[in-house]
């Protein structure tokens, strides 16, 4: 049977957020376990930040530590999974070199992904190339792993789609060579994407509308009382709308029915809770409390681990080192398979080296 293999990652842009976490982080960590998995490979995605970072390395430098304090936080264990930093594989770009000759500008165009983005960015005047071609640079990382399934938020559908059609056109010009991927999406739409605290789409580190997985209980308390619920629940009889609302849409995301015995027992289910909001006579002070408490339940945990992990930073640098090994000789086999495909592996031929030498025409 075919290998089953995982491949996701993050930007190295900030600390990792309950977005990251529901998104992604939280299924990386069931499947790292489930042993259904032969290989595991999470990667730093630090030359992919750089696409829109070049001129603050620091900024990138800075968060790598961040982002595996996070990971070590949620339970990923470098005992089963391969953690690791893009740029320490330089595999990774030789193959995007070779994969943006089978793609068209006009398709990264396309991308609704590469389009928000560009606008969030104010990238319109001026498109860095590099920021431009990173769906492509993603189809690289996912395939030199010969990855099988991405855990990823929603936003990475585009880049999915790309990747597979990069790995068909290349199998269809050059032979089976690569690896069709498959995404694997969060199970409900809250989790797909998860919005930020003042309800704009999504929780992104870029826009700072972000909890993160690190903040204290204060922080996180305070986050919850300032969040976007419906702007026209004004008094607590008054009718409230859920959709939209925050405060509704976490709990989608985290809330489980035995928390309302533990923490808000007059109600059985987020259905009841809801359709009481809905009505009238629910005030969203309430509401947000229990959140804060279920988030905490969460959250708590994750804490701990990663305060235990900051006392061992130079641990930590070395299992991203040790990683960063195996990750690159991984992708180094995937390219041996790519350059004899693509019949660019001139000094392992050696017929071609040796056949006697005929003018061409
Ligand atoms: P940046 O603003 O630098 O792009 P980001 O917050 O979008 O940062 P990424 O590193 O781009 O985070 O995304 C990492 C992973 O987390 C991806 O799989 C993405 O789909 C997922 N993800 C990011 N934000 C959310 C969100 N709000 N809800 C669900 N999944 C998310
Ligand atoms: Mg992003």
């Amino acid at each position: 049977m075919a290998e089953k293999i995982i491949l996701t990652g993050d930007r190295p842009t900030g600390r990792l957020h309950v977005g990251h976490y529901v998104g992604s982080l939280r299924e990386r960590v069931r499947l790292q376990n489930s042993g259904e998995f032969d290989k595991v490979y999470i990667m730093i995605a630090d030359a992919q930040a750089l696409t829109d970072n070049a001129e603050h390395p620091e900024k990138v430098r800075k968060n790598i530590i961040e982002v595996a304090l996070d990971y070590l936080a949620c339970g990923l264990d470098p005992a089963k999974t391969t953690i690791f930093v893009q740029s320490m594989v330089p595999q990774l770009t030789e193959l995007t070199f070779y994969y943006m000759n089978l793609v068209t500008v006009s398709r990264v165009q396309r991308n609704p992904t590469v389009k928000t983005e560009i606008k969030m960015r104010n990238f319109e005047a001026s498109i860095p190339v590099g920021f431009f071609v990173y769906p492509i640079s993603q189809a690289a990382d996912i395939t030199a792993f010969r990855a099988t399934t991405v855990p990823v938020g929603e936003d990475q559908m585009p880049m999915l789609e790309q990747c597979k059609e990069i790995v068909h056109k290349f199998n269809s010009v050059y032979g089976e060579t690569l690896t069709m991927p498959e995404i694997a999406l969060p199970g409900n739409d809250a989790c797909m994407r998860l919005p930020g605290i003042d309800g704009k789409a999504k929780m992104s580190k870029s826009l700072g509308n972000c909890i993160y997985l690190s903040d204290s209980p204060a922080e996180v308390k305070k986050k919850i009382m300032s969040m976007y619920t419906d702007p026209d629940h004004i008094r607590v009889e008054d009718p409230g709308k859920i959709e939209g609302n925050c405060v509704f849409t976490y709990l989608d995301a985290f809330c489980r029915p035995e928390h309302f015995a533990k923490y808000l027992p007059d109600y059985q289910s987020l259905d009841e809770l809801k359709a009481h909001y809905q009505r009238g006579g629910l005030g969203d002070v309430k509401v947000k409390k229990f959140l804060n408490k279920v988030l905490e339940e969460e959250l708590e945990p994750i804490r701990e681990r990663r305060h235990m992990w900051e006392q061992r930073i130079p641990e930590v640098y070395e299992i991203l080192r040790k990683g960063s090994e195996v990750a690159a000789a991984a992708a180094a086999a995937t390219l041996h398979d790519v350059r004899a495909a693509m019949r660019i592996n001139y000094f392992e031929d050696e017929e071609l080296m040796h056949q006697p030498y005929e003018p061409q025409h």
